[in-house]
């Protein structure tokens, strides 16, 4: 409106501020001319706004509110991560766009919901064991249908772990442990260690869910949604060495404090290193790859540990045999992750479904949920056998 008004009256200033020179011409006063040349910017302005937009829609595969998928090669650089995976791209949506996208197919579909799903198994499985795991002393029968209902109703979505999921809810409701000693008292374990994993678990595929459905949008926001990608993944292995080392050397705190440190530290260091630009380059994945692998290797240290030092009891052995189970699993899931089969072998194949990231989300998912079985173990055993 001031401009409005401020080139209005520029305009009369103008008309009025005709002046003849000494041959008889009219010429323009400095100040229409002044004004003259501020209208020409404001419309030079306009035309590049308009050429920034056209191009931005151009750039966005948007337009009035449409946006379509585009394939590999119209990617800008920062969306560029798997060259064998040729078409159903979604390239610098509107933010709004992007979340939307999370209920129509393209790309990224099924790794969004792959680990959605998987967060909220993991929240399930959290509020279960808050609710129903036996608290202290109080273990008491009745809490035992609960639990079992609960369980099973948890565990029908495992499928073949459905069997050891019941049978570990049934010895953490029995009074009597693996080698079937029978506890007089039972004493409550330390829980952290336990809930700081499935926190850890729901913190990562939360993250990775909403990675893979935003990252799209531009490259500021890939740059900071990878950052938190990376973030979750760390928080995973860090939080899955707690309830193994916090219940295995209960009675032996000075390598008790030593491990728990040193992943700390090396997850810290990891987080760090992932905030250099140049990490989540595709050169990079082998590194990624590689960093995330050693730190999850390095779990291997306190498992044989636990092994030499309580060999003889079934809770070390069935929690190493589930932590053996989790590696393998996890272990795949980096294979996958860093060589990019299937869709290397068949490029554009497995775009929508079947391609490599997807293999590694569900792995990982499976991986973890291996771990919590483990946990129930640990607590069970630690509520049994603490340290006098
Ligand atoms: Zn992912």
């Amino acid at each position: 409106m001031v401009v409005a008004n401020i080139t209005v009256a520029a305009v009369t200033m103008g008309k009025a501020a005709f002046t003849e020179n000494n041959e008889g011409q009219f010429l323009l006063s400095p100040v229409a001319d002044l004004m003259m040349q501020q209208q020409q910017q404001q419309q030079k302005e306009k035309m590049k706004e308009k050429k920034k937009k056209k191009k931005k829609e151009e750039k966005s595969s948007c337009s009035e509110g449409q946006c379509k998928l585009v394939d590999y090669n119209s990617l800008p650089n920062f969306l560029k991560h798997n060259e064998f995976i040729l078409d159903y791209y979604r390239s610098e949506w509107p933010m709004k766009d992007a979340i939307r996208s999370i209920f129509s197919i393209h790309n990224e579909t099924i790794n969004v919901w792959t680990h959605l799903i998987g967060f909220f198994i993991f929240l399930a499985l959290t509020v279960g064991a808050a609710m129903i795991i036996p608290v202290g002393s109080s273990m008491a029968s009745s809490g035992a249908s609960d639990l079992a209902n609960v369980s099973s109703t948890l565990t029908d979505i495992s499928g073949s772990l459905r069997l050891h999921h019941h049978e570990l809810v049934a010895l953490s409701l029995s009074p009597t442990n693996l080698t079937g000693a029978t506890a007089d008292a039972v004493e409550q374990a330390t829980r952290w260690p336990f809930y700081a994993y499935l926190c850890g678990a729901m913190f990562c595929l939360l993250m990775s869910s909403t990675c893979h459905l935003l990252y799209c949008h531009s490259e500021h926001t890939c740059y900071l949604m990878l950052r938190l990608d990376y973030a979750g993944i760390i928080t995973l292995i860090v939080t899955s060495f707690y309830p193994l080392v916090y219940y295995s050397f209960l009675c032996q705190p000075y390598f008790q404090y030593l491990y728990l440190s040193f992943i700390t530290v090396f997850g810290i260091a990891a987080l760090l290193v992932s905030l250099v630009p140049v990490f989540e380059t595709p050169e990079f994945r082998t590194v990624r790859a590689g960093l995330f692998a050693c730190m999850a290797l390095s779990g291997l240290v306190p498992i044989l540990h636990k092994v030499m030092l309580f060999g003889d009891q079934p809770e070390a052995v069935l929690t190493a045999g589930y932590e053996a189970a989790m590696g393998t699993l996890y272990g795949l899931g980096v294979l996958v992750y860093a060589t990019r089969i299937p869709e290397r072998w068949m490029p554009g194949k497995f775009d929508l479904a079947g391609h490599s990231h997807q293999l590694f989300h569900v792995l990982v998912i499976s991986g973890a949920y291996t771990h919590y079985l483990a946990g129930l173990v640990y607590l069970r055993w630690r509520d049994l056998e603490a340290c006098h």
